[in-house]
């Protein structure tokens, strides 16, 4: 396999990077089974960054073998909680000591500015490796009261082989979310990132390695979604199997393990989130935590506020000062110190952006801000606002994944509730009021995973995260993700019950 290489010398960033490039597995680097390879590319401008191995199916036999070797020898029920957390926090050290080159590599890879990739996705990520590192040796049972001449009680036992399968939106985060639990409850892993992102992946591998956890807990391998994602679903041998992407995707996911071994599944899945701003509210923290809510990350969050509900009396104003917003923010180069928003993740990305651009343009919504490139090279798309919109436009009802908000003017409470729950997805949802009964009173009537009050965007590794209807199932974070990876099993002890 090969190495990369790259060296930053950029306003916000500079210093270097080598890792290995091949598919990681028995804690070695190898190539895939076919030598084929897969260019990575650089979103900033479109040209490849580095070739790199790709895996196929095969690959993941190979790789589930040796996770269920490690699994039934120096991991699972073999290593104690303490070695666990151990090696977790080492892992979690590592991180932080590599924490500018590894917010670098997933600036490079992703297009996300450097600056947030440091202060939010590593912050993230490193912060969810040391919360489970915690957890490791905490995972208890319960001893269940039955009667005098029994003893009973549960152990909560890890699975065995588990598979993950991660986006490219937030890679560093996605993969620390799905191993910290995983590894802290003593599964072990094959992994699969996003094809269009997966440098820091590969490079925390070596991380991995460098933490001293036995060969075979953790195999990562990077391929395509129809082939080795697909692999992993259908496998015999993967116990569980914790998605996070496309809601299309995720069906197909369900679909499969129905149809071979019946593994477990847990996704993470779309959404269209509604953002709720009352008359009460402060208006400048609305605007400005409405402008987080759908640009961050170039509105390419799961979670993102891409439906902002503003009351009628203060529709204009906050119109106003919202677009003054939207024109501040400044988009280019990730590594300039001064942008808040780069390129989007990929070429596929940026078209089905724009198209979606389109069909606003064609269904009669109004292009209020941007909805249209930005520079000459690069995925760049201008932040966008829509208003005038209906609620049967693709625009208000499906995942656009892009830095495109609409603006949809609301009456009453009723009015708003019953529009922000008019939706197939149920991720997140905020409000923003000064009245504490509205706010309690609207979270508590929104069908979603998370409520936000006058905040958006809000993730802590102890809380968990995670969808009502097709936005998900299970949580993820907290002690709630802990459930994800163990089976729990009953254990009858006879103290002197005598059989005839
Ligand atoms: P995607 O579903 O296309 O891909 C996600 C992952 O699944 C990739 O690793 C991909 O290779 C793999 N994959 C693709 N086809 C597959 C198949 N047939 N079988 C198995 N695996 C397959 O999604 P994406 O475009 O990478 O990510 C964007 C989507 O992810 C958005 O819809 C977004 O809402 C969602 N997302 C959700 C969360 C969450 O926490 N709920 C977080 C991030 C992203």
């Amino acid at each position: 396999p090969t190495t990369f290489e790259y060296t930053w010398d950029t306003p916000a960033y500079k210093g270097k990077t080598s890792f290995p490039t091949g598919l990681y597995i028995d804690g070695k680097w190898v190539d895939g089974g076919d030598k084929s390879t897969l260019d990575v590319i650089n979103p900033t401008n479109g040209k490849i960054l580095t070739t790199i191995s790709e895996a196929t199916p095969a690959d993941v036999d190979v790789a589930v073998k040796v996770a269920q070797k490690a699994f039934d020898t120096t991991w699972g029920l073999n290593a104690s909680g303490a070695t666990r957390a151990k090696l977790l926090n080492r892992l979690g050290n590592l991180m932080e000591e590599h924490i500018d080159e590894l917010a670098a590599l997933e600036a490079l890879d992703n297009g996300k500015t450097f600056s947030w990739a440091k202060n939010a996705d590593l912050a993230g990520s490193i912060g969810c490796i040391r919360y489970y590192a915690g957890w490791a040796d905490k995972i208890t049972g319960q001893v269940i009261e039955t009667d005098e001449n029994k003893l009973s009680y549960t152990r909560h036992e890890p699975m065995g082989v588990v598979g993950q399968i991660i986006p490219w939106n937030f890679p560093l985060m996605m993969m620390s979310w799905k191993i910290g639990p995983a590894l802290a409850t003593g599964n072990t892993i094959v992994l699969k990132p996003s094809e269009f992102t997966p440098l820091t992946a590969l490079r925390m591998a070596s991380l991995i390695h460098e933490a001293g956890f036995p060969p075979g807990v953790v195999n990562i391998l990077v391929g395509l979604g129809s082939t080795v994602g697909a692999a992993m679903a259908e496998h015999m041998d993967i116990e569980k199997l914790a998605f996070t992407g496309s809601t299309l995707v995720g069906r197909k996911i369900m679909e499969a393990a129905a149809k071979t071994n019946l593994k477990n599944v847990t996704l993470e899945l779309g959404g269209k989130s509604p953002n709720i701003i009352f008359d009460d509210a402060d208006l400048d923290q609305a605007v400005n935590w409405a402008s987080h809510g759908i640009f961050w990350n170039h509105g390419q969050a799961c979670c993102a506020g891409s439906r902002i509900f503003v009351q009628a009396s203060i529709y204009d104003e906050f119109l106003k000062r919202f677009t003054e917003k939207t024109r501040s923010l400044k988009v280019g180069d990730p590594f300039d110190e001064d942008s808040y928003q780069g390129p989007q993740v990929s070429k596929l990305q940026y078209d089905r952006i724009m198209g979606y651009i389109d069909s606003g343009r064609q269904e009669g919504a109004t292009v209020h801000f941007g909805g249209e490139r930005h520079g000459e090279e690069g995925y760049f798309i201008k932040p966008t606002i829509f208003t005038d919109t209906k609620p049967d436009m693709r625009i208000v009802k499906e995942e656009i994944f892009g830095p495109v908000g609409v603006v949809i003017k609301f009456d009453d409470e009723d009015d708003v509730i019953r529009q922000a729950n008019d939706t197939v997805y149920g991720l997140a949802a905020a409000v923003f009021t000064q009245d504490i009964n509205r706010a309690i009173g609207t979270a508590h009537k929104l069908k979603a995973g998370t409520a936000w009050i006058n905040c958006v965007n809000q993730l802590h590794p102890n809380v968990p995260f995670g969808g009502f209807k097709q936005s998900g199932i299970g949580r993820e974070l907290g002690e709630y993700a802990l459930h994800n990876y163990t089976s729990v099993k009953s254990v009858h002890v006879n103290l002197g019950h005598k059989m005839k």
